[in-house]
């Protein structure tokens, strides 16, 4: 009998072969009070567990081959850090000490007790360190069990070929399976924010996520397939049905190699408008994966990243050098750098020791923060508009939702214009600054503010949520989070025309714009500027080219009228239909 369990795709592509069951990663961890002779010893050996679990960090960083794209160390560098970083290294030593308990209870207070700061993040990316912070432990506390096998099994069984079915992965895991040449994999946790989502894409890997029970319905060695487009494993196929998802894996490998044909390719529509097709990255060294796909562009550059994982913000000579490095390798195409977009964790990062209040996500975020902590802000204005002498820059501020906002942010730079001047020290003299539009307060008043600031950028991903009143990152209300919904879409439409009749730009540079089955639809809605992650964007290039604008904007025009969902999801798959 087939079975079919769906989950998230979060990584396109068609495997078919033997499933293997990876081990579960959770552990028992036993808790119990020391005699005080012996807890001396045990600080030792948590000491040796955590030197042993860098040792293997170290080791799995050193296969990384030549050419795997750079997130994949960043990734694994991040789980070095922490294991250096005072949180996991000095206060477990603490708690044994004050406590007598042992080593591997001492790391499960201290992960609960960081689990509760990551719990009450808005951030998605942010949030995400929480599972850093757990696979870290996780590492170290397989050591002191001596139950350190999953790794081992990964490299004892260097099947080529395999799809892993498994609870959840880190990021050290995947590296080690993609070593191995695994097919696909699948996971009963994780979402398409977490890192094993984010990894596979870059990596290629086809995946599906959140495929609860999936342990219980396959069995180790039983031949199966995944469709990381559709978020589904099959298993139990008769021969027909197999040889069904082969040639459909011919055809995207086909389809992938044409799409690479398209590269250097200008985008313009069939009936000859321009559009331009920018990337987002989150540090200068996916820069490389921007270029690889011929991006117009950088439409976002998520700077924050530059914080993260560090006990000190940078200071302005490291942002201008990392700014600089992006700018230059553009050679002169535009670089849209959003200033600092963290949340209410930034203790973590370094930043001020404010805290976000109840709600997080409502509370002081990116440009508010900066606004609050002009000390924080300056030295970042500073080092964009230096480097904005090597090219095309342009600043967007994140979060806007007034005027005010607005007018302090140009204030500050007017400042550092000033400041610059004063040392003597090199900067464009203008550069461009635009404001996401990503609260619905910004969407509805969209014209207020394309009128004094030079280009505007859709963040879905947070229009979404606002609008709808939906946490991007809460599994229990994904139903809600619905880009297709008439409040959503009309307040994309509303940004778009506002841009039009105040002559500015309006980019989009949230999921949305990435998704290949919205395509269409943004274009029908009058969107000319993509902002995609490298991955999917000579796909959406494909169907921008191949596509007419005016029976576009005729269907667009009637979702935008729709109050049925469903109905407006038939009218997009009309819109779709001969893609
Ligand atoms: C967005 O909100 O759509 C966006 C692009 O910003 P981020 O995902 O970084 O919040
Ligand atoms: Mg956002």
């Amino acid at each position: 009998m087939p079975v079919a369990l769906h989950g998230t795709g979060v990584s396109r592509g068609i495997a078919l072969g033997p499933a293997r069951l990876l081990q579960r990663g959770g552990l028992d961890i036993p808790q119990y009070v020391l005699p005080p002779h012996l807890v001396d010893e045990e600080v030792e050996r948590f000491i040796a567990a955590l030197e042993a679990a860098r040792t293997q960090l170290r080791a799995i960083r050193q296969q990384i081959p030549a050419g795997t794209p750079t997130d994949i160390a960043a990734f694994i560098d991040t789980h070095l850090l922490m294991l250096e970083d005072a949180t996991l290294a000095t206060v477990p030593i603490e708690l044994i000490l004050r406590e007598g308990c042992n080593a591997e209870w001492a790391l499960q207070m201290q992960q609960e007790a960081l689990t509760r700061v990551f719990d009450q993040m808005d951030d998605a990316y942010l949030r995400t360190r929480r599972d850093d912070v757990a696979h870290a432990i996780l590492r170290v506390q397989q050591l002191l069990l001596n139950q350190n096998q999953r790794e081992a099994a990964i490299a004892a069984e260097a099947e080529d070929g395999r799809i892993i079915v498994t609870d959840d992965l880190s990021p050290g895991e995947l590296v080690l399976l993609h070593q191995h040449n695994v097919a696909a994999i699948v996971t009963e946790h994780g979402g398409p924010m977490s890192h094993v989502a984010i990894l596979a894409r870059s990596l290629g890997i086809p995946a599906v996520v959140g495929v609860h029970n999936a342990w219980q319905y396959i069995r180790d060695g039983e031949p199966v397939v995944v469709d990381g487009r559709q978020g589904v494993l099959l298993a139990g196929l008769d021969a027909q049905g197999a040889a069904f998802y082969r040639t459909r894996q011919q055809q995207e490998k086909r389809a992938r190699a044409q799409l690479h044909r398209l590269k250097d390719t200008p985008t313009v529509t069939a009936d000859g408008a321009a559009i331009a097709l920018f990337a987002n990255i989150e540090l200068p060294e996916d820069i490389q994966a921007a270029r690889r796909v011929g991006a117009a562009g950088i439409g976002l550059y998520r700077t924050e990243f530059l914080y993260m994982n560090r006990s000190t913000p940078p200071d302005e000579d490291e942002q201008y050098r990392a700014y600089s490095k992006v700018v230059k390798a553009m050679k002169g195409k535009p670089v849209t750098i959003r200033t600092l977009d963290l949340g209410a964790d930034k203790t973590a990062d370094g930043a001020p020791p404010e805290r976000g209040g109840a709600n997080p996500a409502l509370g002081l975020r990116a440009v508010r923060l900066c606004l609050r902590e002009p000390e924080l802000f300056r030295p970042q204005l500073r080092a964009i508009l230096r480097a904005s002498t090597h090219g095309t820059v342009r600043l967007l501020i994140p979060m806007i939702s007034t005027l005010q906002e607005v007018r302090q942010v140009q204030e500050l730079i007017a400042e550092a214009r000033d400041d610059l001047r004063r040392r003597r020290q090199a900067f464009a003299g203008n550069i461009a600054v635009g404001g996401m539009i990503e609260v619905p307060a910004a969407a509805i008043c969209a014209e207020d503010f394309a009128r004094r600031l030079d280009f505007l950028s859709i963040g879905t991903n947070d229009l979404i949520q606002y609008t709808l009143a939906a946490d991007r990152l809460d599994e229990t209300i994904n139903h809600l989070y619905q880009p297709l919904h008439p409040a959503v879409l009309r307040l994309i439409h509303t940004t778009l025309r506002a841009g039009t009749e105040a002559g500015i730009p309006v980019t989009m540079c949230g999921e949305m714009a990435g998704d290949p089955l919205l395509t269409r639809l943004l274009l029908g809605l009058g969107l000319t500027e993509f902002s995609v992650p490298p991955p999917a964007l000579l796909e959406v290039k494909r169907i921008i080219t191949a596509s007419e604008l005016e029976p576009l904007r005729r269907i667009a025009r009637k979702i935008l009228r729709q109050d049925d969902m469903e109905q407006s999801a038939r009218l997009l798959a009309e819109l779709n239909s001969d893609d």
